[in-house]
C-alpha cells in the first residue's frame, strides 16, 4: 500500500537539503563590521554634542537622571543613525516574565498633512513608552485598574539594529514596570540587584583603601544548545509545542563512544555557527568559544563576559539570534533543558565575579598579601551567602524542564555546594583554624602578611559536578538552565553576596571606629564566617549517592523538584532579605512566585494535551495497523493449515497486550488531565506533578516499548537515531 508518513517525508528532505539559497556570509574582517549596529560609545562620542556626551555618560555611570533636553538630543542622532542604517521603525525591547523579549513596532513616520514624509523620534518617545502589554505575565499585579506597564529607557545597556533582510529596526534596551511601579520584567530586578551589590561591596573596598565608587557584576553564560535538522521537527508535535520529546526511545548508538564532544564539527551546523556569530558580532556580542558538547547534535557557545546588565541582554539576543539563523540552515534550535530522555541535556554555566571601577577582578586571589586578604574577604562572603541561602539559588533556577536535568547524571544535583579546589580548600580550612596550620605549599597563613600560594587554574581541577565552582578567578553557578534568562540566578546572587558583605562591612567598620587593626579584625572575622558557612563546601563527586547522604547529614537542602523549591521565594527569610536591598518587595516576590507555578502547571498541561494526542492518533493507529499485519500473517499460516510458531503467536499476543497498556494508559492521563484540582496554584502544580506527570510516563512507557516492535515503515515519529545522527 505504501503509506509515506510525516516520518518518512522528514528522512527524504533531510538527505536532499542543499547549502545554497542562504545568505551569502560577510567578506570583510571581522575587526569591519564588529559593533557595526550598535549605538555605542565610540557612536555617541563622535554624534552627540560634547554637553549631551558627558551629561549621559554620567547616567551610565552613576545612575544621576537624565535631563529631558538630553533625551532629545539623544534622540535625535540616535534616529539619525539608525535611519543611515535603514531602519524605518523603532521598538522598546523588554524581557517580560516569560523569560523571553518582546517588541513592539513603531515607525518613525510622524503626520505631515499633505506634505512629505517626516520622520520623528523625540526623548519622550526614547525615554518612555507605552506598549499597554496587558497579556504578559504579572502574578497579579495588573489584574485590575492598574493593568498598563510602560517601558523606561536602559541607557546603560547600548541601543541595537535588527536586521531583516526587508528591513532594520532600531531596538532600545528598556525596563518593564507597571504604573504603580512594580517591576513587571527581568531587567528591573536585576539592576537593583547590581546597585545594591555595588553598594555594599564598596563599602568593604573602602576599607582596603580603594576610591572605588562603585562595582559592577560580571556574566558570561556558556551557552548549551541542540541543533536538529528542520525536517524531523516538523514531524514532531512535541518538540514544535513542548520543545522537547514526549516520546522516543533509546537509540542502540547513544553518547557512550563520546566522539561528539569537542569533535569536528559538522559543515553544515559550522557554516549555521559562522553566520550567527557574524550576526552577534554586528550587535557587539562578544561571542569567543564554539565547540560540540557532550550529546549528539549538542554544541555550546561561550561569549567574553561583560557586564552583568550587557551580559544579559546579550545572552537574550545570542539565544534569538541562533534560533532566527539556524532556520536558514534549515536546522532548529533546541534550548529546551532536556529534549532528548536520557541523553544530556542542556544548561548555562553562569560565570559571575564582582569588578571595581577600575576593572579589577574582585575574586582574582592577587599576589600580594594585601590583595590576598581582600580577596579572601570577598570569597568568604560568597560562601557564606551559598551557604546561607542555597534554597533560593536553587528556586532561581526551579522550572519543569530543569527538573528533567538536575540532578540526572550529567548535571549537578539539586543540593547547592562550593567547590573551592584543594589549594583555596586549604587556605579556608587554615583560617579557620586561625592560621595555627601550615600549608600545603608550607608556612602558615596570617592574613595581610603571608600571600597566598598561588592558584592552579588548569582544567585538571576542576570539577564538573558541583552546581557552584571557583574556577580560580570566579564562580561558576552550573545548575542554570539552557533556556533560562540569566536574570533570575544573578538577582539571587548578587542580593545574596550583598548581604554578606553588609554583615562584613558593619563589623568591620565597627572595629576601625575603635581603632583596631584591619588585618587582625579580618583575621577574627573569618575564621567564624568559615565555621558557619563550611557545611557547603564540598569537593567532592556531587553525583555520588554518598555525597546525597553526607549532605542531608550535614542539613544542606536537596530539593529535586521545582514545586517543592518555588515556595522558597515567599518565605519569611527571602522576603526580608530581597525587602531590605530594595531588589524585590514582598507584592513583586509573590508575583513571581505566582507566575512560577503558573507556568510549571500550563506547561505539565500542554505536554499532557501533546502526549495523548499523539498516543491516540499517531502511535496507536500505527501499532494496531502493524497489529492487523501480525494478525493476518497467523491467520495465512493458519489457512495454508501450517502450524502458527509459539513465537509468532507470542508476538501478536506481547503486541496485543503493549497496546491495551497504552490505550488504558491514555485513558487514565485523559481521566486525570479532566480532573479539576481545587485550590491554590500551589496545589494545583502539586496535582500536575504527583498525577499527570506519572501519567504521561505510563503512556510514554508503553508507546516507547511499542516503538521497538513496530514495523519501521509504519512508525509515525522521527527516532531519536534519526533526530541524532542524521545531519
Ligand atoms: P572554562 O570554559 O574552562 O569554564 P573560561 O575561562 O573560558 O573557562 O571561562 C568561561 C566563561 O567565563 C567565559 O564566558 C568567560 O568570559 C567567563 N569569565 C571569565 N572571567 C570572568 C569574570 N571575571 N566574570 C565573569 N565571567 C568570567
Ligand atoms: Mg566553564
Amino acid at each position: 500500500m505504501g503509506h509515506s508518513n510525516a516520518r518518512q517525508s522528514a528522512v527524504s528532505s533531510v538527505n536532499a537539503w542543499k547549502a545554497d539559497g542562504h545568505p551569502p556570509v560577510v567578506e570583510k574582517p571581522m575587526t569591519e563590521y564588529y559593533g557595526c549596529n550598535v549605538f555605542s560609545d565610540k557612536v555617541m562620542q563622535e554624534r552627540l554634542p560634547d554637553k549631551v556626551y558627558k551629561a549621559l555618560c554620567e547616567t551610565i555611570r552613576k545612575g544621576a537622571p537624565l535631563d529631558p533636553t538630553v533625551a532629545d538630543s539623544v534622540a535625535e542622532a540616535m534616529k539619525e543613525w539608525a535611519i543611515e542604517k535603514g531602519a524605518t521603525h523603532y521598538t522598546h525591547w523588554f524581557q517580560p516574565m516569560t523569560g523571553l523579549t518582546a517588541e513592539k513596532h513603531d515607525s518613525f513616520l510622524a503626520p505631515n498633512f499633505g506634505g512629505p514624509a517626516v520622520l520623528e523620534f523625540s526623548g519622550g518617545e526614547l525615554v518612555r513608552g507605552e506598549p499597554d502589554a496587558s497579556s504578559f505575565p504579572s502574578g497579579g499585579i495588573r489584574a485590575t485598574f492598574e493593568a498598563r506597564g510602560y517601558t523606561a529607557w536602559d541607557p546603560t545597556s547600548p541601543a541595537f539594529i535588527l536586521e531583516n533582510p526587508n528591513g532594520t529596526t532600531l531596538c532600545i534596551p528598556t525596563a518593564f514596570c507597571s504604573w504603580t511601579g512594580e517591576a513587571l520584567d527581568k531587567k528591573t530586578p536585576l539592576l537593583r540587584s547590581i546597585e545594591a551589590l555595588s553598594k555594599q561591596a564598596v563599602r568593604v573596598l573602602k576599607l582596603f583603601g580603594s576610591t572605588s565608587t562603585t562595582v559592577s557584576t560580571t556574566a558570561g553564560p556558556e551557552q548549551e544548545y541542540f541543533l536538529i535538522d528542520k525536517a524531523f521537527y516538523h514531524a514532531r508535535p512535541d518538540l514544535i509545542n513542548a520543545g522537547r520529546t514526549l516520546f522516543g526511545s533509546k537509540p542502540p548508538k547513544g553518547q557512550e563512544m563520546e566522539d561528539h564532544y569537542f569533535g569536528a564539527i559538522p559543515d553544515r551546523v559550522l557554516s549555521c555557527m559562522l553566520e550567527t556569530e557574524q550576526e552577534l558580532y554586528k550587535l557587539g556580542v562578544p561571542v569567543k568559544t564554539r565547540h560540540n558538547e557532550v550529546a549528539p547534535a549538542q554544541y555550546e557557545v561561550a561569549p567574553i563576559f561583560e557586564n552583568a546588565n550587557i551580559a544579559t541582554d546579550h545572552n537574550m539576543l545570542v539565544m534569538e539570534t541562533m534560533k532566527r539563523v539556524a532556520d536558514r540552515y534549515g536546522l532548529k534550535l533546541l534550548l529546551h533543558e532536556k529534549p532528548f530522555a536520557g541523553v544530556n541535556g542542556s544548561g548555562k554555566h553562569l560565570n559571575w565575579s564582582m569588578s571595581d571601577d577600575q576593572g579589577n577582578n574582585l575574586l582574582k586571589p592577587g599576589n600580594n598579601p594585601h590583595d590576598n586578604a581582600q580577596f579572601l574577604v570577598f570569597l568568604a562572603a560568597v560562601i557564606s551567602a551559598v551557604s546561607k541561602h542555597g534554597d533560593l539559588l536553587r528556586m532561581a533556577v526551579a522550572t519543569p524542564a530543569n527538573d528533567h536535568r538536575l540532578g540526572a547524571n550529567e548535571a549537578p544535583p539539586a543540593i547547592i555546594s562550593i567547590f573551592l579546589g584543594d589549594m583555596l580548600q586549604d587556605i579556608v580550612e587554615q583560617i579557620e583554624a586561625g592560621g595555627a596550620k601550615s600549608t600545603k605549599a608550607g608556612g602558615t597563613m596570617t592574613i595581610g602578611v603571608t600571600a597566598m600560594p598561588t592558584l592552579p587554574r588548569d582544567a585538571g581541577d576542576r570539577n564538573r559536578t558541583s552546581p557552584f565552582a571557583f574556577t580560580g578567578n570566579k564562580f561558576e553557578f552550573r545548575a542554570v538552565g539552557s533556556s533560562q534568562s540569566i536574570a533570575g540566578p544573578q538577582v539571587v546572587l548578587n542580593t545574596i553576596v550583598a548581604e554578606a558583605l553588609d554583615n562584613i562591612a558593619t563589623t568591620l567598620e565597627a572595629g576601625m571606629k575603635a581603632g583596631k587593626d584591619l588585618n587582625s579584625e579580618i583575621q577574627a572575622l573569618l575564621p567564624k564566617i568559615i565555621a558557619e558557612s563550611k557545611k557547603v563546601i564540598f569537593n567532592g563527586n556531587g553525583y555520588s549517592a554518598e555525597w546525597h547522604a553526607e549532605a542531608a547529614k550535614r542539613g544542606l537542602p536537596n530539593v529535586p523538584n521545582a514545586v517543592d523549591s518555588i515556595p522558597d521565594l515567599i518565605s519569611p527569610k527571602a522576603v526580608a532579605l530581597f525587602g531590605k536591598y530594595g531588589v524585590l518587595s514582598e507584592r513583586e516576590l509573590h508575583s513571581r512566585y505566582e507566575i512560577l507555578l503558573e507556568n510549571y502547571v500550563k506547561t505539565i498541561n500542554i505536554e499532557a494535551g501533546l502526549t495523548s494526542e499523539i498516543a491516540t492518533r499517531q502511535i496507536l493507529p500505527a501499532s494496531l495497523r502493524y497489529q492487523t499485519e501480525v494478525a493476518q500473517s497467523v491467520a495465512a499460516l493458519k489457512g495454508a493449515g501450517v502450524a502458527v510458531p509459539a513465537s509468532q503467536s507470542g508476538l501478536l499476543a506481547d503486541l496485543t497486550a503493549t497496546i491495551d497498556g497504552l490505550k488504558s494508559a491514555i485513558d487514565k492521563l485523559d481521566h486525570a488531565s479532566e480532573h479539576h484540582a481545587e485550590g491554590d496554584t500551589l496545589t494545583h502544580a502539586k496535582y500536575y506533578r504527583d498525577t499527570i506527570i506519572p501519567a504521561m510516563n505510563a503512556v510514554r512507557e508503553a508507546a516507547d516499548k511499542l516503538e521497538g516492535i513496530v514495523a519501521d515503515d509504519l512508525w509515525p515519529l522521527p527516532t531519536y537515531q534519526e533526530m541524532l545522527f542524521i545531519k
